[in-house]
């Protein structure tokens, strides 16, 4: 099943990445794909206080450290692969490590390192249209997963919609 929100400024794609942060209380990873500039890191600047991340955190593309990591009711991991120089890479940071500390784990630029260890519960797929404003589609793996999605989406308040069976 597949779930589309619309977003028409940084701060209601702030807000949605917030309303999912609220609802996640088990760990979880997450792929966000989508062009420079489509709103990933924006997206997760609200997960992260939608997770009481402390607002002392200012939450930034993990472009050169490829992994940041936040306090928040659940430990945030961000990574940025995009200047990954090769999956062996993510070994050296100690991603297993990080996958066995159950937290919630969100990867800009997933395709970098498609087929490698990293499996997503969730998969957000960014698109700018021409009116600059973002249409952002939702996938889930999982029984787990699904559910959350529902729910997301039943919420009221929540923008988005079911496309896809
Ligand atoms: P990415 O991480 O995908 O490269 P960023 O989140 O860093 O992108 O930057 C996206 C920019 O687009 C930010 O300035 C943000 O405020 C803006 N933005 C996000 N969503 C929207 C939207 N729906 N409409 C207009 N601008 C948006
Ligand atoms: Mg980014």
């Amino acid at each position: 099943m597949i779930f589309e929100a619309f977003t028409q400024s940084g701060d209601e794609t702030r807000k949605l990445g917030e309303f999912l942060g609220k609802m996640i209380s088990t760990p979880l990873s997450i792929a966000l794909s989508g062009d420079l500039g489509a709103g990933k890191t924006t997206f997760v600047q609200g997960l992260a206080r939608g997770l009481d991340v402390p607002d002392a955190y200012y939450v930034t593309s993990p472009t050169y450290t490829i992994i940041n990591d936040y306090p928040g009711r659940l430990p945030l991991y961000h990574l940025d692969l995009y200047r990954l120089g090769s999956p062996d890479e993510l070994d050296y940071l100690g991603i297993d490590d990080i996958i066995a500390r159950k937290g919630v784990i969100v990867v800009e630029w997933p395709e970098i390192i498609a087929g490698n260890s990293l499996r997503y519960d969730l998969e957000l797929c960014f698109r700018t249209d021409r009116n600059f404003n973002r249409t952002i589609s939702f996938s889930a793996s999982g029984l787990e997963s699904a559910n959350l999605l529902q729910k997301l989406f039943a919420s009221p308040g929540s923008t988005g919609k079911k496309a896809m069976e």
